[in-house]
């Protein structure tokens, strides 16, 4: 059993066709060298969690009577060696449907072809796959609505059911074994297996410190997920009324959980599934409808991406390739204020600043900071997604590409493009009291709930009484928005050979 984006036992989709069809099974994870390497900096929350969540992983599996072997390798040379060595007759793992993690499945399952060994992968990250949901004529949905309608006539008890590993725990393999046999297998030059499947590789010996994730909190693995799950339940009732408002504690914060798979997405629908119907323990209503909505949002993000690979590169829309984004050195200052929290607009510098302090951004925000980049400035929408890529501790490519089109209005079903966020408006109705902004803001935090969400506009004696020097405190607006959102009706209006003006 290879584990990926699925590091929890309960409900494994792999790991259950794995017990049921074999007398032992051995359980590997990967440290990819490969990725870790790329990684721009060498402290990482997303390696810690999964550090963490392999430590946690790797004692539930004792428990059991197994252990996971963990190596430190080449993804793509390491499983095929190991499974040789391992003398094992098959490989079991979950679907993954990114395009770099096809192309490495693709090849891992010729490897292993060579050596007679079979590669099973199952559906397990998401609750419909590739094409179980089409359109009347077969083809993908690029509208969000008619795709979330088609899975709720199609979901039911048996794609919400969980898959029962429970039942067979008996054929997980013990350590020892797997150490001993894979030991002696291996040539001399490979790290001893011995030595790995009994010891995990601490964060020091991958390459990275520790970042703030133990400050911050952030519960790990698959009881850190059934953690936040089990608070989210009090208050998903509440879901629709809150979500919007960052100052508010709304949402469920399991994304980065979905994203490394210690929760299953059929646990977390199922619940909300029945909650919206009344039959779960805990109140639900509207909320859970809602949120539910919310899950499948993110199963349409993967049916895009694998529909349409391209988005990764180019906009969903070939169309809007030609937008002449803004660049060279000006572009470049600006995409710097905005990375770094300095745009002069209290909330997206908020936002920004959240984003580099925690790996995480509410959603609403998110939306905010993504429209500024894009219509604002007039920043090309790939550097945005870049940046968020290596900040956000619940990066997820289909999503993250999903979201960033979805505001530079080049993707599928996106924000149409003459509908431009005012980030003063957005901030005066999402977080009318400045709580947010003051949180992360500290330099503002003495404005009154009006003059926070537009320091510039605010008297000077006002500005004197909060101790706030612009430009000095806190910086002066970097555009101007009205003139900013005429460029952006102009850049897009070009393209459409449209009038520049809002139809
Ligand atoms: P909740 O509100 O509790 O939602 C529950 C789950 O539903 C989330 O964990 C997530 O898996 C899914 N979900 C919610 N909203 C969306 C959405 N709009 N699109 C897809 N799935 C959704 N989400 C990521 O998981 N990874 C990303 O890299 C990512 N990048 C984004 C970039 C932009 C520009 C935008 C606008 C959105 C992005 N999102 C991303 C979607 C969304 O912002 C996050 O999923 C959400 O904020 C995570 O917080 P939560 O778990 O508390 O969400």
């Amino acid at each position: 059993m290879w584990f990926r984006r699925d590091l929890r036992i309960a409900d494994n989709a792999a790991l259950y066709h794995a017990l049921k069809s074999s007398r032992r099974v051995y359980c590997v994870f990967v440290f990819d060298r490969t990725i870790l390497d790329a990684l721009p900096s060498r402290t990482d929350r997303r390696v810690e969690f999964i550090h963490a969540s392999i430590v946690e992983l790797d004692s539930a599996l004792r428990t059991q009577g197994g252990a996971l072997i963990v190596r430190h390798g080449n993804t793509t040379q390491d499983i095929p060696a190991l499974a040789h060595s391992l003398k094992v007759d098959a490989v079991f793992a979950n679907h993954d449907y990114e395009p770099a993690a096809t192309a490495r499945d693709m090849d891992v399952a010729r490897q292993l072809k060579v050596h007679g060994i079979a590669f099973h992968t199952f559906k397990d990250q998401v609750l419909f796959e590739k094409d179980e949901i089409l359109t009347g004529s077969g083809t993908f949905y690029s509208v969000f609505t008619p795709y979330k309608n088609a899975v709720l006539k199609k979901l039911d008890a048996f794609y919400l059911q969980a898959y029962p590993v429970e039942k067979y725990p008996g054929a997980l393999a013990p350590s020892q074994s797997a150490a001993s046999s894979a030991a002696a297998a291996v040539p001399a030059g490979n790290a001893g297996l011995a030595g790995l499947a009994a010891a995990i590789p601490s964060l020091e010996q991958l390459g990275f410190a520790h970042s703030n994730l133990a400050q911050l909190k952030i519960p790990v693995g698959e009881a850190g997920a059934h953690k936040l799950f089990r608070d989210f339940k009090r208050r998903m009732a509440a879901y629709e009324e809150r979500r919007n408002f960052p100052a508010v504690k709304g949402p469920s914060y399991l994304s980065v959980h979905l994203r490394f798979g210690t929760i299953s997405i059929r646990a977390l629908a199922r619940a909300a599934w029945n909650a919206w119907h009344g039959a779960a323990d805990f109140a639900g209503g509207r909320g859970a409808e809602v949120w539910l909505t919310e899950l499948i949002w993110r199963d349409f993000y993967f049916h895009i991406l694998h529909h349409n690979p391209h988005v990764v590169e180019r906009a969903f829309k070939p169309q809007w390739d030609a937008i002449g984004w803004d660049s060279g050195a000006r572009a470049d200052q600006l995409f710097a204020a905005w990375c770094e929290g300095r745009t002069g607009y209290p909330l997206v510098d908020a936002a920004m600043r959240q984003l580099n302090r925690t790996g995480y951004m509410h959603n609403r925000l998110r939306m905010v900071t993504a429209s500024f980049l894009t219509k604002d400035p007039g920043i090309d929408w790939r550097r945005g997604e870049r940046y968020f890529a290596e900040q956000l501790i619940d990066f997820d490519l289909s999503a993250n590409n999903g979201g960033w089109q979805w505001a530079a209005s080049t993707g599928c079903d996106a924000q149409p493009w003459f509908r431009i966020f005012n980030p003063v408006t957005q901030s005066e109705k999402f977080d009318a009291e400045g709580k947010f902004i003051r949180r992360y803001v500290p330099a503002l935090a003495a404005l009154s709930n009006k003059a926070i969400h537009a320091p510039w506009l605010a008297r000077a004696d006002q500005l004197k009484r909060a101790n706030v020097l612009l430009g000095e405190h806190y910086p002066l607006p970097i555009v101007v928005h009205a003139a900013a959102r005429a460029n952006t009706l102009a850049r897009f209006g070009a393209v459409t050979g449209r009038t520049t003006r809002a139809p």
